[in-house]
């Protein structure tokens, strides 16, 4: 018999979650991915290296020791050096190995090389969240160098290793490269234009002096900044060293004091007449940047609905462990409304996700799908990005007290859950942005949408919700119904997104979303007998 002290019995407690194949364990992804055509082997391998236990204690590790700025030695020498704990450093390791900062630029993973490394991105933020912000930065900053051709072809051959090379040196030297971005400042981050940061021409470059108020990942090899030019607002690429091998004039003078994101650095930072090149023409710093944000936008609905994903893993896990007055809490009706409306949360989260790379995918051929891209692209981000910290902190509650303490991973997922709907333009941004798109594009905006009807219709009749968002549109009344109309977009597009996938939960989440009654609470929604599947799809026993 148990002595009653604390550390001699199991006392009703779910076993710790971990060395589990994210990949396979999880239905609505891995069907996402085998409709996209891809290889569902070495996704199940990544998934494994993902789920292994001592890669979610790296997570752990590198959130409990947040990096450190040394602005100076101790003689007063500029060091301007962030130093992170080696979980960091191991876990940049895994996610550069996996190609998850370049993959989707250098024709691997044939035929969705977007889709593939969606995945990928989808399963390391389930690890850790924070380290991918640079990871993503890579990424996306490829899109917007491709404004400079040449520039482009000197860094890619560094940026498409898969070798991740922390060392302070000159990227030319290095086996590996990072990238990040500057854009905004303390008077200004939404409304860029008003940048006071200046560039001075000096013959092949320029100089450029100002600061960034936030500049994450501050190790990284080169930034993406804009700066005014003499013909206006222009993008630069700053490398950390200039070309003679010196450190650049870039001054970090704070990291951030953030709510989550431990594991990752953010800058404050000043420019001494940094070295910097152009990228893309002078006084086109918006539409050349755009590019980048356009890629970063979609990294945040994928990493997000990662963050669903991995939260609800912890929940299902914990239920199924766990009794409470002699009965499993999965077993418990109204615990398993709680489970099974996240889980119907987060099909419509993956499968709404994908649809959009899907369409970012094809984009460059299709009109249609560019269409979609353009429309979709700040909704899907609002939708996904929005409904992940309500669905964090419920899984956080599932697991009772427990939930609530730092010695579970639940608290740290919560902290970072806002974040992704706050930077790549917060969430009246998107809104708004939704409104531009359709105003620039009204014919491609009002056909994407009657489609996105079309298929909907066959789960949930759409059409007098989109009657309604169209109607608003056209009245005076739109920018103050932005969010009815970004909103509205995205369901129907949910919908949409399920019945193309083949999801039998469409009409469900319609009818859960759209109709009936307005409660907003997870658990209020009568699933009825989809409970079941739904539980058993999130989360599967592969271990
Ligand atoms: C952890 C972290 C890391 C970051 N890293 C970087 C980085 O590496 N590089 C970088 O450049 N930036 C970075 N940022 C900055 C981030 O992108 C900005 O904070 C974000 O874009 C919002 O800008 P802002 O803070 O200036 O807020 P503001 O632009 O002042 O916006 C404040 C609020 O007003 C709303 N709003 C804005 N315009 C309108 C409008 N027209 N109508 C109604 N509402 C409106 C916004 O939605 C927001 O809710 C980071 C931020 C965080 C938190």
């Amino acid at each position: 018999m148990a002595s009653g002290f604390l550390e001699d019995a199991s006392f009703n407690q779910s076993p710790a979650f971990g060395d589990v194949d994210l990949f396979s364990a999880d239905r609505p992804l891995a069907e996402a991915a085998g409709r996209a055509g891809l290889d569902l082997a070495a996704l199940a391998a990544c998934g494994r290296d993902y789920g292994a236990a001592g890669t979610l204690d790296l997570g752990r590790l590198a959130n409990e020791n947040p990096p450190k700025l040394r602005t100076m030695d101790g003689k007063g020498n500029r060091l301007d050096l962030v130093e992170f704990h080696p979980a960091y450093h191991a876990l940049m390791q895994k996610s550069i190995g996996h190609g998850i900062h370049a993959s989707a630029h250098d024709g691997s993973d044939r035929p969705a090389p977007m889709a593939a490394r969606a995945v990928r991105l989808y399963l390391a933020t389930q690890a850790e969240s924070g380290h991918m912000c640079p990871i993503t930065m890579t990424h996306a900053c490829v899109g917007a160098l491709r404004a400079e051709p040449a520039l482009l072809a000197k860094w890619l051959p560094k940026i498409q290793t898969r070798t991740y090379d922390p060392r302070p040196l000159p990227w030319w030297e290095k086996n590996g490269v990072t990238l990040g971005m500057g854009m905004t400042e303390r008077q200004g981050g939404t409304d860029v234009r008003a940048n006071i940061t200046s560039a001075t021409a000096r013959g092949d470059h320029v100089e450029i002096t100002g600061h960034k108020w936030f500049m994450s990942a501050p190790m990284c090899d080169a930034f993406l900044v804009l700066a005014q030019a003499k013909d206006g607002l222009t993008c630069y690429l700053m490398p950390r060293y200039r070309p003679d091998g010196s450190q650049n004039a870039i001054r970090f003078q704070r990291l951030k004091d953030k709510l989550g994101n431990k594991s990752n650095a953010s800058s404050e930072v000043e420019f001494h007449g940094a070295w910097a090149e152009r990228v893309g023409a002078e006084g086109a710093g918006v539409r050349t940047i755009i590019e980048m944000v356009n890629l970063t936008r979609l990294d945040c609905a994928i990493a997000s609905a990662g963050q669903s994903r991995i939260a609800l893993s912890q929940a299902i896990h914990h239920i199924r462990n766990r009794s409470v007055f002699q009965r499993r809490l999965a077993d418990q009706p109204a615990m398993r409304a709680v489970a099974a409306d996240m889980a119907l949360e987060l099909e419509a989260q993956v499968a709404l996700v994908f649809r959009l790379i899907r369409a970012a995918e094809h984009a460059a051929h299709d009109p249609r799908e560019a269409a979609y891209a353009r429309l979709l692209t700040p909704a899907v981000k609002f939708l996904v990005c929005k409904s992940t910290p309500q669905l964090v902190y419920e899984s956080l509650e599932c697991l009772g007290g427990n939930g609530y303490t730092e010695d579970l991973p639940m608290a740290r997922y919560f902290r970072e859950s806002p974040l992704n709907a706050i930077w790549e333009g917060s969430g009246n941004v998107m809104a708004l942005d939704v409104l531009r798109a359709a105003g620039r594009h009204p014919e491609a905006a009002t056909d994407t949408l009657s489609r996105l009807v079309r298929t909907a219709d066959q789960a949930f009749k759409t059409g007098p919700l989109a009657q309604a968002l169209e109607q608003t549109l056209k009245s005076g009344t739109a920018e103050r119904r932005a969010r009815f109309l970004c909103e509205g977009l995205a369901k129907i597009a949910a919908v949409a997104a399920l019945v193309e996938a083949g999801s039998p939960f469409a009409a469900l989440y319609a009818g859960t979303r759209l109709g009936g009654m307005p409660f907003a609470q997870f658990g209020s929604a009568d699933l009825g007998s989809s409970e079941t599947a739904l539980m058993d799809r999130a989360l599967r026993d592969c271990t």
